[in-house]
């Protein structure tokens, strides 16, 4: 942007803006893509003068009056969440955050919620932090918190009396997975006792169910290798699945026939079941 320095002092609040503040005003516009828009020009007050193109990838204004300097083209670089960030044109939404609600309590303080981790081989992940868990007070639940990160993005709580409806119940975000465990394989199982199960061995990743949800897709990238393994029952699900993400991209897939639950096995039987061949890598 070139500035007229020869302008009259009076309109120097106008006419001396910089580039970005333009840019700013420009955008703030939010004139809609492929769209050329003739508008009174903000910087000289002059009517209809001013014309703004929301180009493929450029953001073109000008003004025509003889007395303005107001033009520019800018490269756009920076994705509409972002510019709607900065310009701040509408509060930045955190649908994803979750707030662990007062009545989740350390497992601790219900027996109960001990014997469930206990008895679903759980209790491990649990003392050595690979995972949150808490105990729902109000809903008489064993919760397993989702962490993104460090973020906390929603929780699964396992129902702990037949009385509790539904079996498993999710709070919050629904889009990110509970996984638990740092290995470089990934295995996608039914629930979250499951997938601390496994942790020990692999990184357990829950679908809550038996289909898969389509945005997992990018928490599961990293992963050398993804197995599927659902319940017996649930075989040829296992293989939709395994297929579905063959489908998406993923080449890396392979489907483990169980004898039964992964949450009945202990580690040795699990990395057995995995690593059959011999030792793990
Ligand atoms: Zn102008």
């Amino acid at each position: 942007m070139r500035y007229n320095k020869n302008l009259n002092p009076n309109n120097m609040g106008d006419y001396s803006m910089t580039y970005e503040e333009q840019l700013r005003i420009i955008y703030s516009y939010m004139i809609p893509p492929d769209v050329t828009m003739r508008l009174d020009c903000p910087f000289c007050n002059h009517k209809n003068t001013l014309s703004v193109t929301n180009d493929d990838n450029r953001m073109i204004w000008h003004c025509f009056h003889a007395s303005c300097t107001a033009r520019g083209t800018e490269k756009k670089r920076m994705s509409m969440a972002t510019i709607k960030k900065i310009f701040n044109t509408e509060p930045v939404t955190h649908e994803d955050k979750f707030i662990i609600p007062e009545h989740f309590k350390t497992v601790y303080s219900n027996e109960k919620a001990m014997k469930y981790l206990q008895n679903n081989n759980c209790w491990e992940s649990y003392v050595w932090r690979r995972v949150d868990i808490r105990y729902d007070v109000k809903q008489d639940r064993v919760v397993f918190l989702i962490k993104e990160f460090d973020n906390v993005r929603g929780a699964v709580g396992r129902a702990l009396s037949k009385e509790t409806y539904p079996k498993w119940f999710m709070y919050g975000n629904k889009n990110v997975p509970f996984k638990c465990g740092e290995s470089n394989d990934a295995v996608l199982v039914e629930d979250c006792a499951s997938a601390c199960a496994v942790s020990n061995v692999l990184t357990g990743v829950a679908l809550m169910g038996t289909s898969y949800n389509d945005s997992f897709d990018k928490h599961l990238k990293q992963y050398k290798k993804i197995f599927v393994a659902l319940d017996r029952d649930a075989t040829t699900k296992a293989f939709d699945i395994s297929n579905k993400l063959r489908y998406r991209g993923f080449d890396n897939v392979q489907v483990k026939m169980l004898e039964d639950d992964l949450k009945y096995y202990d580690t040795q039987q699990i990395e057995k079941i995995f690593y059959d061949r011999k030792t793990n890598n």
